[in-house]
């Protein structure tokens, strides 16, 4: 399942070159163009999804394992002491490019980013009326 002008399916097939740190039958990953910071990468299945609504679930568990995988390999060759995982999933949510990916994101002392949200003042009425409109 690829999509026509769809570059992380050119990349990930490897019609498109990118510096990739691991490839297997269903996925790569590759170096950010623009990373946050020193080895930032994006595990990218080699099928087109859009998103995480998207993916199969199987899938889905199958990244998040190989994220492990990389992020233990990764620790270990670049030196870094901490990591994020991002994954936007649509244009509100930050999404760029509309196939699939998560970001792997290594931390180091003083790297100078910053990646997380302001946090909102909340009641507890209100955290219960979330609760009681996702619980049935
Ligand atoms: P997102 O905002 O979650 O969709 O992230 C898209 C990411 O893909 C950004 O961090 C871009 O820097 C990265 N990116 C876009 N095009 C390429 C490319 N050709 N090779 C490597 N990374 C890319
Ligand atoms: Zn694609």
């Amino acid at each position: 399942m690829k999509q026509d002008n769809c570059i992380f399916c050119k990349i990930a097939n490897g019609e498109v070159p990118a510096n990739t740190l691991y490839e297997d039958d269903r996925f790569r990953v590759i170096l950010d163009l623009g990373p946050a910071t020193r080895g930032h990468a994006l595990i990218i299945p080699k099928d087109h999804y859009k998103d995480l609504f998207e993916l199969p679930e199987e899938t889905a568990g199958d990244v998040m394992k190989l994220a492990k995988r990389m992020i233990m390999k990764m620790r270990e060759k670049f030196k870094c002491e901490g990591f994020n995982l991002v994954q936007n999933n649509g244009d509100l949510a930050g999404q760029t490019v509309f196939h699939f990916h998560l970001h792997l994101i290594p931390r180091y002392g003083a790297d100078g980013q910053k990646i997380g949200w302001k946090p909102q003042e909340v009641t507890p009425e209100e955290l219960a009326e979330v609760r009681s409109q996702f619980v049935d």
